[in-house]
């Protein structure tokens, strides 16, 4: 089935299965899907790489017009460059994760980010996953859903999915970097995460991978036939 001009968000906390969720339905729809969180990912690593601090707003924002920040497409398979340069591996280490987090809280990053998004959206079937799609980069998209799962259950998924990576890490490391980073999402003042009033919340914490990728997919084709 290959639908166009429709835009699904997926909002949700770090670790909630998202992105892999969000993958696997954009294939069977025939849509694109846009992991957002690679962008502030990016953002991060620019700083990191000029030795700026995460939290040193003045000089991030500075850095701004220096760089560029794209988002292609190769097989449906995303990929992010800054200036010009793959750098969709080198954005996935948890030191990254810390910079994306600090530097998403800065609202030029976020405004920086906005028409970005949109464009993806307004040229192509999208499912967008991040923080903010149904909230506020997408509010008119026609499917909204907020995914979540128990701290533990996110904690357990990310610290396999790190150690595949041959990243040397405990579980308990992974829970406090979750957990730090959904208080920090939540409570900023910029774009916190929250479900939006007319978004459908699916947990996965009891369900497997391949059931929830039906979930989500109900969930759009029972929006989509209303639509
Ligand atoms: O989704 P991912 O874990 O890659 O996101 C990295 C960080 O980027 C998140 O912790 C969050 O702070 C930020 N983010 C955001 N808004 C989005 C996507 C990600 O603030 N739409």
């Amino acid at each position: 089935m290959k639908h166009t001009g429709i835009a699904v968000a997926i909002d949700g906390p770090a670790g909630a299965g998202k992105s892999t969720i969000a993958r696997a339905a954009a294939g069977q729809l025939g849509f694109i899907y846009v992991d957002t969180g690679a962008l502030y990912r990016t953002i991060g690593l620019a700083a990191y790489r000029r030795g700026i601090e995460g939290t040193d707003s003045a000089r991030i924002i500075a850095m701004l017009p220096e760089i560029t920040v794209d988002l292609v497409y190769e097989d449906g398979v995303q990929h992010v460059l800054l200036d010009g340069a793959d750098v969709s591996a080198e954005i996935r280490t948890p030191q990254i994760s810390v910079y994306a987090s600090q530097v998403s809280s800065v609202p030029e990053v976020r405004t920086y980010l906005l028409e970005l998004q949109r464009t993806l959206a307004r040229e192509h079937s999208v499912i967008m996953d991040g923080r903010d799609i149904g909230t506020v980069i997408l509010p008119q998209a026609q499917v909204k859903i907020f995914l979540t799962a128990s701290p533990k259950a996110r904690a357990a998924r990310r610290c396999a999915e790190l150690r595949e990576k041959g990243e040397a890490v405990t579980l308990e490391e992974v829970l406090a970097e979750i957990e730090a980073r959904d208080e920090k999402d939540a409570s900023r003042a910029v774009a916190p995460l929250r479900q939006a009033e007319d978004a459908v919340l699916v947990d996965t914490s009891d369900l497997t991978l391949e059931e929830s990728i039906a979930a989500v997919l109900q969930v759009i084709e029972t929006a989509m036939e209303r639509a």
